[in-house]
């Protein structure tokens, strides 16, 4: 079956009322299932498909980042996306015109989480889905509980402009996970078969939190357990679930969420306590 590939917001218009789920290919079955999850709504879904250059950092994987579109679209076909938006540069930065950034929300701003360790990131990806949205005009966006800090930020930019985005709803779905607990990515394949292994660190770090009477010593079993598989840890902390704050007490409720590299491969994952 072959999936109507569009290029123009034109194009978009007989698929009024649509669910959107935003991506940058290499689609896996963590992306897979955002589009299962759309046809819950009698609604077309339509997937987009854009690696955004300004939600990465120069010294950061742009030009390496995976590209495989014929078997990205034969995926989207599979899962039951009606479509997939693929805009080029131009379409997405007019040089005349270019996009601005919508004001941060605080949990883009305050929790020292990828906003300390990947400055130049939420501002990169606000603006880049300001734009899908402006562009597509959906009624509900699903995105994925994978990026966690992503999704609350997202959620926040479109309750604080109503105006701009009267109808659209954010929804959250869950982490689809490898059968031994690595959280699927797209950067999975970076990873050679001895590192495999050593991603492990992050869902076994996370267990481990769950299991810890409070928040300091889930971070410090955390710590731990990244450090014993060799992974450089960004911040491995827990935090209350809607702010992204810090926490004190019982872990329960809360998000324990991790980023660390293993070596040149930079790995995030969170978990509800
Ligand atoms: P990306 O292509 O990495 O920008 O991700 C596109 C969307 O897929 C985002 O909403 C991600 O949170 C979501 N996503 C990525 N990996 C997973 C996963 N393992 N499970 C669920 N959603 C995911």
């Amino acid at each position: 079956m072959s999936l109507p590939v569009l290029r123009e917001p034109d194009d978009l218009a007989s698929m009024k009322g649509m669910t959107f789920v935003p991506t940058m290919g290499a689609l896996h079955e963590g992306h897979l299932s955002l589009v299962r999850a759309g046809l819950a709504w009698d609604a077309p879904v339509v997937m987009s498909i854009y690696v955004n250059p300004t939600q990465f950092a120069p010294n950061e994987d742009f030009d390496q980042y995976p590209r495989p579109i014929e078997s990205d679209l034969e995926k989207a076909a599979a899962a039951g996306a009606a479509a997939v938006f693929m805009p080029d540069n131009e379409l997405m930065y007019p040089a005349d015109t270019p996009p601005a950034c919508p004001p941060l929300p605080s949990v883009a701003t305050e929790p020292g989480l990828e906003d300390a360790y990947r400055p130049h990131f939420f501002t990169g990806v606000c603006t880049v889905v300001a734009r899908l949205l402006d562009l597509v005009s959906p009624c509900r966006m699903i995105l994925g509980e994978k990026d966690y800090q992503q999704l609350l930020v997202l959620q926040a930019m479109v309750e604080a402009d109503r105006n701009r985005w009267p109808q659209v709803e954010v929804i959250g779905s869950p982490t689809i996970r490898e059968p031994d607990g690595l959280a699927m990515s797209s950067r999975n394949a970076y990873l050679d078969d001895t590192n495999r292994d050593r991603a492990l660190g992050l869902s076994r770090a996370m267990q481990a939190a769950a299991a810890e009477p409070d928040a300091t010593s889930a971070e410090s079993r955390m710590r731990s357990v990244l450090e014993e598989h060799q992974l450089r840890v960004d911040y491995a902390v827990v935090r209350d679930s809607r702010t992204l704050m810090p926490v004190e007490g019982s872990v329960a409720g809360h998000r324990a969420i991790i980023a660390a590299h293993l070596d040149t491969v930079r790995l995030i994952d969170n978990q509800l306590l």
